[in-house]
């Protein structure tokens, strides 16, 4: 029996906005999943802390998602006291699901690229499918042309041309995803927020509605 595999959408979401969502829903309808996690990192070893608290990041997912019963906010990693790994996370979540769930892990093609500097990386292939979500302007070709030797080879023996295989086993083989551009960053939404800019249609409504009442300083 084949099961919908089960997408993990992880990220700062500092805060969570349309690029996000228009992110997952690609991958929703492309790879037919019959979920997507998205998962707010709590202390992200890769990068500075974030500027909104962990608990305010998980509720403006919570506001992100609430009207799509197939998108769950999934505050796993919030509040764990120590580092983030994804590893860690796929490992909790396969326990959960299911040695036969299919999880597909989505990731834009500039994180696809770091893999290799992740913690434990390879034992990532054993727990999930990698998707690379390939935006227009940043092709996944041009950024392995110049990738970690190990990381190409993973690559190069693990991908697959279609999603079939996303439902065929529950991990281990990469697939590419085009998606459409949209030029929204966190960094530029939580700018414009510091000078008492507009972010409608950035961010859906209820984020805005909370950002109003909570926005971010310069930070
Ligand atoms: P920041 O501007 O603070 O770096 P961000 O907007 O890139 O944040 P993250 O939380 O770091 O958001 O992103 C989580 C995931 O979403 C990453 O895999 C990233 O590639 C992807 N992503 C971010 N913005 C977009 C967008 N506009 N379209 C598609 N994917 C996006």
């Amino acid at each position: 029996m084949n099961l919908a595999p089960i997408g993990i959408l992880g990220g700062t979401f500092d805060p969570i906005h349309n690029g996000h969502l228009r992110l997952a829903i690609e991958a929703f309808e492309q790879c037919g999943l019959s979920a997507v996690h998205f998962i707010p990192g709590g202390t992200p070893p890769h990068r500075s802390a974030p500027c909104a608290s962990a608990t305010d990041r998980l509720h403006m997912v919570q506001l992100a998602v609430h009207n799509n019963p197939a998108f769950l906010a999934d505050g796993r990693e919030t509040y764990r006291a120590d580092a983030c790994y994804t590893v860690d996370t796929l490992t909790e979540l396969r326990a959960e699901l299911g040695s036969q769930q299919p999880l597909c892990l989505l990731l834009g093609s500039d994180a696809f690229a770091q893999l290799h500097t992740w913690h434990e990386w390879k034992k990532l292939f054993g727990l999930a499918h990698i998707v690379v979500m390939q935006r227009p302007g940043q092709p996944l070709g041009n950024t392995m042309a110049q990738a970690d030797p190990e990381l190409l080879r993973e690559y190069t023996a693990r991908m697959a041309p279609a999603t079939k295989v996303l439902h065929e086993s529950p991990a281990g083989h990469i697939v590419v995803l085009n998606i459409p551009a949209l030029e929204i960053s966190a960094t530029d939404i939580r700018r414009r927020c510091a000078e008492g800019k507009n972010i409608h249609a950035l961010v859906p409504d209820a984020v805005a509605h909370f950002l109003h009442h909570h926005p971010y300083s310069s930070c």
